[in-house]
């Protein structure tokens, strides 16, 4: 079997259109645009490049966009008036904060400053409480991007095997969950998993999220399996995932290439996440 190469560009900038139609009709009933802002601190080169992304996609579809750049020896009380001062500005439905901060400063204290209205990563106690008991809420974007690949290919997890190799908030756990939710039985997986191997060879749908280079095999991959690689490595100038693409291509059904598969989608789902928390706020949710 040669696996299907689920096209996350493609499938990104559909979503992406879709948004953009969505915007132009409220600009057209004279209705306000959804703003964004992204919170930088410090000048890390990659989180400036995933800064940069965002805000270049969410003004292509016609969002308000705007961004705040912190010096690297900010201190916590900055950061925080920093984003309570966007909570309140009623033109900004969506606030995030690029990670990993500096050194000294606290994640989880930023991420509970930001209003859970606002908080387009879905990070926020209020958020990850309304996930974990099925409730409307934000949802993280990487885990629901990997969704909607799945969705995409027409793929119903239900009733099939899931493993989800990493258990992060931003990620492994998150996703657990939604393929619970959507009826698989889920495994997670971590760095004491006693045999990794046979876990993800009984993997109906695997999802690689560790960044570990090619960590998952392409020997291990069930048969017709939907690998959903997560991982985001930089080798030799490379960027590569945490599955042996080439080798699991020759076993899975469907697999997400690196890049070019769920990178795409986590920044194709924030853009989702402000324009729903636009809607919400503005009281036209449909
Ligand atoms: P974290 O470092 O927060 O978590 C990594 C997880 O992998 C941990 O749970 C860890 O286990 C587990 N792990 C480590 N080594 C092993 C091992 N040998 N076997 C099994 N599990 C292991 O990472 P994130 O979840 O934040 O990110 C994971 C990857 O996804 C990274 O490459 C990151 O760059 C990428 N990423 C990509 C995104 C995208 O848009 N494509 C978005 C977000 C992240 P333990 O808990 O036991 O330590």
């Amino acid at each position: 079997m040669v696996a299907e190469i689920v096209d996350g560009k493609k499938i990104a900038a559909q979503t992406r259109a879709a948004l953009a139609q969505r915007i132009a009709e409220r600009t057209g009933r004279a209705e306000r645009r959804p703003g964004l802002v992204t919170i930088l601190v410090g000048d890390d080169p990659a989180s400036k490049v995933y800064v940069g992304r965002k805000q270049r996609e969410s003004k292509e579809i016609g969002m308000h966009s705007e961004s705040a750049v912190l010096a690297v020896d900010c201190t916590q009380k900055e950061l925080v008036a920093t984003i309570v001062a966007y909570n309140q500005r009623p033109d900004i439905d969506g606030i995030l904060v690029q990670m990993p901060l500096p050194k000294g400063l606290d994640e989880d204290a930023a991420i509970r400053a930001i209003d859970p209205c606002k908080d387009v990563d879905g990070l926020h106690p209020m958020n990850q409480g309304a996930l974990f008991t099925g409730k409307p809420g934000m949802r993280p974007c990487t885990p629901a991007g990997c969704m909607r690949l799945l969705e995409s290919c027409g793929y119903d997890p239900a009733g099939k095997h899931a493993v989800v190799v990493g258990r992060s908030r931003l990620v492994g756990k998150p996703i657990a969950i939604m393929m619970l939710d959507r009826h698989a039985t889920v495994t997670i997986c971590h760095s004491r998993t006693a045999d990794l191997a046979a876990e993800v060879g009984r993997a109906d749908i695997v999802i690689a999220a560790v960044g570990s280079p090619a960590l998952v095999r392409g020997e291990w991959i069930k048969p017709g399996a939907f690998v959903l690689d997560v991982g985001i490595n930089r080798v030799d100038g490379k960027l590569v995932g945490d599955v042996d693409t080439a080798a699991a291509a020759e076993r899975a059904g469907w697999i997400t290439p690196v890049p070019g598969g769920v990178g795409p989608m986590t920044v194709a789902m924030l853009l989702e996440n402000t324009l729903t928390a636009c809607e919400l706020r503005d009281g036209d949710q449909r």
